[in-house]
């Protein structure tokens, strides 16, 4: 559909990512006609929804809601894999206990308590799970153990899920505008009425009872990374879409929408330090570098900076991302010897990556581009020396296995590096998305700075503000998307039919 063929609907979805297809399914099945604008070409659309690996958190009890989602689990040696329970009480802790107890309650109660019908949701509109096996489980004993909450997976992640959804769109009749960038809100003293838009270098207005906002954070923008994240961040690595320009966030605060959530703080994680400045389809997720509390990062400088087995990765890579940011020159390299080779996930094997192997450490140091080479030896080798207690090495757990003494204590996982061949692989920092984000209530209507709803205002997904704050637990991102999307679409859709 072209921007000229359009005529007025009841909503308009500005994006076409996770967030802003829920909403537009949401919306047309509560009665509304919808249309879709993306700033991208169709054949760069779905955001950073396209980008993911496919990780959904949300509740469960036992195997038997997995099996709802994923029947094939059924086909699987169930006596051999634990999938354990993730409560509610479970999922409010980590999101607390990440956040430093700053998440919104009301919205991670909404969040929390939807999160398992969203799965649902997005398993009625085609979208396939599997259990997270190689992912979120390892093999101990000939039994595979789920830690972290995650116990499934978006089968084929973000190239599935945002395929389908389109699929489902279209099925549904409802129209994605490409090429075509909201960039400001129309409205009245009564409500908001639809938006200017840019189409291939024409302004356009395109009238709506309701709006719904999905079109992502301002992680794509070096210019606003820089003014809200802090110095260096316009020099971070994107990981995703290039199209998330932080436009839904400043026209909705043009009109008077108030600002939530941690505007200084951002999803950021090791990522390859020879990555592209965005996202690459053909990558996706794997340029990032998640196993490294099974090693131990040096910086510039030859030394540790961060406890590398202070949890479980899903609970500390979207903070250490900021770590590395903080370290001279921006980068780091995760070192590793070959006990752990069987533990390095599939981004650990890409053609596209910064990696130097040695037989012994004394050969691998100088390999190490921009670091301090006699410097970094004497780390490792002070890491090796360090005391240890006397237990068992457990990736499942936290295995207690720590140093002691040292400057910057590992306090889990921490093996000596003693057995050859010896690998490492340079990151540097790679945003994923921003926190920074509108007021919204638990209805997803956005909210004005006096706080009152704005009328005809919705939002959903990355643009939402007050559920992250310093961390975030892997999988969120996608079922926030989804919860916000089918409650701002219903609202949106309730809104313009005057109910
Ligand atoms: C590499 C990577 C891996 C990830 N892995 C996971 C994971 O496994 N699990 C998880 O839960 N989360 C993951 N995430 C986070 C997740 O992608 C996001 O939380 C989620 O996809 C955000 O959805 P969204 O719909 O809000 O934004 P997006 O999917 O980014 O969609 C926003 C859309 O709006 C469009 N747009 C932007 N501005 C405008 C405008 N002005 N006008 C019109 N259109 C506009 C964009 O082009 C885009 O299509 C990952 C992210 C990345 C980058």
């Amino acid at each position: 559909m072209t921007p000229a063929q359009y005529t007025q609907v009841d909503v308009l979805v500005v994006g076409a990512g996770n967030a802003a297809a829920n909403a537009a399914l949401s919306a047309h099945e509560a009665g509304a006609s919808v249309a879709m604008l993306e700033t991208a070409p169709r054949n760069a659309r779905g955001g950073n929804s396209a980008f993911t690996g496919g990780a959904f958190r949300f509740i469960y009890d036992g195997v038997d809601d997995l099996l709802k989602l994923a029947p094939d689990i059924a086909e699987l040696d169930l006596g051999s894999i634990d999938f354990g329970t993730y409560t509610e009480g479970q999922y409010f802790d980590d999101m607390g206990r990440l956040t430093e107890y700053r998440c919104d309650p009301e919205l991670t109660e909404v969040l929390i308590g939807n999160s398992y019908a969203s799965a649902v949701w997005l398993r009625k509109h085609g979208v396939k799970f599997q259990p997270a096996l190689g992912r979120q489980a390892f093999k101990v004993d000939g039994k595979f153990k789920f830690w972290g909450g995650l116990a499934c997976h978006i089968h084929g992640g973000g190239e599935h899920l945002v395929a389908t959804l389109h699929a489902a769109l279209e099925a549904a009749g409802i129209p994605v505008i490409y090429e075509t960038t909201a960039f400001e809100l129309l409205h009245d003293d009564a409500r908001v009425q639809g938006v200017r838009a840019r189409h291939r270098g024409h302004v356009l207005e395109l009238r709506a009872k309701a709006v719904v906002l999905a079109c992502g954070g301002f992680e794509s923008n070096a210019e606003m990374r820089a003014r809200y994240i802090g110095p260096n961040w316009d020099l971070a690595k994107v990981r995703g879409t290039r199209f998330n320009q932080g436009y839904g966030h400043r026209m909705a605060m043009d009109i008077g929408a108030a600002p939530a959530g941690h505007w200084s703080g951002a999803h950021a994680v090791q990522w390859d330090m020879n990555a592209p400045p965005f996202g690459d389809l053909t990558v996706g997720d794997q340029f990032q570098k998640h196993n490294y509390p099974f090693g131990v990062l040096l910086n510039a400088r030859g030394e540790r900076f961060l406890d590398e087995g202070k949890d479980f990765h899903s609970y500390t890579y979207a903070a250490y991302g900021h770590e590395v940011m903080k370290q001279p020159g921006l980068f780091a390299w995760q070192i590793f010897d070959s006990k752990i080779n069987h533990l390095l996930r599939s981004e650990y094997r890409i053609p596209r990556i910064t990696k130097e192997t040695a037989d012994t450490l004394e050969a691998l140091v100088p390999k190490l581009t921009g670091v301090n080479p006699k410097a970094a030896l004497e780390t490792l080798h002070a890491f090796n020396a360090a005391s240890r207690p006397d237990v068992a090495f457990n990736p499942n757990i936290h295995d207690g296995l720590r140093t002691t003494g040292l400057p910057v204590d590992k306090t889990n996982w921490a093996q000596k590096l003693d057995t050859p061949p010896f690998h490492a692989y340079g990151v540097t920092a790679g945003v994923t998305f921003t926190f920074g984000g509108l007021k919204v209530t638990t209805e997803a209507q956005v909210s004005d700075t006096s706080g009152l709803p704005i009328n005809g205002l919705f939002a959903a997904g990355e643009i939402v503000g007050g559920l992250y704050y310093h961390n975030y637990g892997s999988g969120t991102g996608l079922v926030a998307g989804v919860t916000f999307g089918r409650i701002a679409g219903a609202g949106a859709a309730a809104f313009a039919k005057g109910r």
